[in-house]
C-alpha cells in the first residue's frame, strides 16, 4: 500500500473480521472503565485509550491516521478548523514572550491569529517574503524564536513557496518549520519531504470538498529533535506537572512528543477538537481526493491558460503557467499540478472584478474556495477586507483581485460562464 491514490481509500483504517467496512461515527462523549486504576493509568498518560471525547475520540482518530499516511508523518490529530490547527501547532511551542517567524504570504485568518490575537497573548511575529533570500530569513530570527511558518500555495495569492529554504533557515536557527499545506493537499506536495517539520491543514477545503464540515488536522514529522534545543522547547522537555511530571520528549519521543502533548494539554484546556460526524464526513471526501485533485488542477489550468490570453483581463496568478514567477517553484514541489484556485486582475479594477463575480452564472459567491462547485470572490472586499492596502500588497493581493476556485463542473462550462461574465464586467466598468 504506497501509492497515495491507495492511501486515499484504505489508509488509517483496516477493519478486522465482522467490523465496519466503513469507519464508524463513534458518537460517545465519554468511555466506560473497570477500575479505578485502568483509568488513573489513561490519566497519567501511561496507558493509551479514550476517556472523554473533548481530548481525543476514535473516529477523529482513524481520519487522522489517514492524513497522516497521506502526508508521511508519524502522528496526526484532527482539530475543529483549520484555524484551530494552525493555533494550536503554534501554541503547542510557543508561549508570551516568544517569538514567531512566519511567510506574509498566508491565509487572512492566519495572519489576523498571528498578528493580533497571538500578539495579544504575548507572541511576536516578524513577517517576511515569501520569496526572502537565505540571508533576508536569517535576519528576521532572535534569540526567542521558536518556529517558522509558511504556506505551501498561498490562499488566495498562489505563491509557492521555498519550502527547503525556509526549512533549511529553521533548522539552522533551531527551530521547527510549521508549514499550512491547505492547497496542494498531500497529493499535490507532501513538505515533509522537502524538510518540514509540522504540517497542518485546513480540511474544510479540498480534503472535505464538498462544503460539508469545518475541519483542521495537524501532522506532525517526527523527526525534530526537541531535547537537542531544549531550553527553547520547556513544554516538550521539562515536567508537565499536570500529568505527574511527564517529559514528552522523554516518554513519547520524537515521533509521539508534539501531538500527544497538544492533545494531553491544548486539547483538554482549550477543546476544538473535530467533531466525529465531521470527521465521517471528512474520510469520505479524503477516499475521491487523488482523482478530485487531478480533475481541479486540469481545470485550473485550463482556466488559467484562457484567462492569460483574454484581452480583459490583466493578470493571471497560477502557478502551472509558464509565464508565472513561481513556475520554477512550482515545478520542484508541484510537478502533479498545485491546486484549482486561480487568481486574476481584470482591467477596471475592483469594480471590474466585483462585477464579473457577480455576473458568473456557474460560480458562487462564497466564503469559501477548494470544493467541488466552482467559488468566486473578490478578497479586498470580503475575506482580506480587515488589511490596510500595504498589507494587501505584501500579501499579493491586489484590490482588483479576483479569486476563483475551478470546481468539478466541465470545464468547458466554466470557462463559457467566465466569458459571459468578463463581457458583462467590461460592459459595465465602460459606462
Ligand atoms: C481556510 C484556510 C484556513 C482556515 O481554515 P478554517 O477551516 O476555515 O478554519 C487556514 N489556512 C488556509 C490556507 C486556508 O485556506
Amino acid at each position: 500500500m504506497t501509492t497515495l491514490d491507495t492511501l486515499c481509500i484504505q489508509g488509517g483504517y483496516d477493519p478486522k473480521q465482522g467490523e465496519p467496512r466503513q469507519v464508524p461515527i463513534v458518537q460517545s462523549t465519554t468511555f466506560r472503565y473497570e477500575s479505578a486504576d485502568a483509568m488513573g493509568a489513561l490519566f497519567d498518560l501511561e496507558a493509551s485509550g479514550y476517556f472523554y471525547s473533548r481530548l481525543q475520540n476514535p473516529t477523529c482518530d482513524t481520519v487522522a491516521a489517514k492524513i497522516a499516511a497521506l502526508e508521511g508523518g508519524s502522528a496526526a490529530m484532527l482539530t475543529g478548523s483549520g484555524q484551530a490547527a494552525n493555533f494550536f501547532a503554534l501554541f503547542n511551542i510557543c508561549g508570551c514572550g516568544d517569538h514567531i517567524v512566519a511567510s506574509s504570504a498566508i491565509y487572512g485568518g492566519t495572519f489576523n491569529l498571528i498578528s493580533v490575537t497571538m500578539a495579544k497573548m504575548g507572541i511576536e511575529t516578524t513577517f517576511v517574503s515569501p520569496t526572502a533570500t537565505r540571508a533576508e530569513l536569517d535576519a528576521a530570527f532572535r534569540p526567542n524564536t521558536k518556529a517558522v511558518f509558511g504556506e505551501t500555495i498561498c490562499n488566495p495569492s498562489l505563491q509557492v513557496l521555498d519550502i527547503e529554504l525556509f526549512a533549511q533557515a529553521a533548522h539552522d536557527h533551531g527551530v521547527p518549520f510549521i508549514i499550512d499545506n491547505t492547497f496542494p493537499t498531500p497529493i499535490n506536495c507532501r513538505p515533509i519531504e522537502w524538510g518540514a517539520d509540522i504540517v497542518t491543514h485546513s480540511t474544510t477545503k479540498y480534503m472535505d470538498g464538498h462544503s460539508a464540515a469545518v475541519g483542521g488536522a495537524i501532522v506532525d514529522a517526527g523527526r525534530f529533535d526537541w531535547m537537542a534545543h531544549a531550553d527553547k522547547f520547556p513544554g516538550l522537555t521539562t515536567p508537565d506537572d499536570s500529568y505527574h511530571g511527564v517529559v514528552y520528549a522523554q516518554r513519547f519521543g520524537r515521533e509521539g512528543a508534539f501531538i500527544t502533548k497538544a492533545t494531553a494539554q491544548l486539547m483538554r484546556d482549550l477543546g476544538s477538537i473535530q467533531s466525529p460526524q465531521s470527521a465521517y464526513l471528512l474520510n469520505l471526501g479524503l477516499e475521491s481526493l487523488a482523482v478530485r485533485m487531478a480533475r481541479h488542477c486540469e481545470t485550473g489550468l485550463a482556466v488559467a491558460q484562457h484567462l492569460q490570453q483574454h484581452p480583459a483581463v490583466t493578470a493571471v496568478a497560477y502557478p502551472g503557467l509558464e509565464a508565472d514567477p513561481f513556475h520554477a517553484l512550482a515545478q520542484k514541489y508541484l510537478p502533479k499540478g498545485s491546486c484549482g484556485v486561480v487568481s486574476f486582475q481584470i482591467a477596471g479594477g475592483r469594480a471590474a472584478a466585483c462585477a464579473f463575480m457577480e455576473a458568473l452564472e456557474v460560480g458562487i459567491i462564497a466564503t469559501h474556495v477548494a470544493d467541488a462547485r466552482t467559488c468566486c470572490l473578490v478578497p479586498a472586499a470580503t475575506t482580506h477586507r480587515q488589511m490596510t492596502d500595504p498589507q494587501l500588497e505584501a500579501a499579493g493581493i491586489p484590490a482588483g483581485l479576483v479569486r476563483l476556485s475551478c470546481g468539478l463542473e466541465a470545464a468547458e462550462d466554466l470557462i463559457a460562464a467566465i466569458d459571459r461574465a468578463l463581457q458583462v464586467a467590461i460592459e459595465k466598468t465602460d459606462n
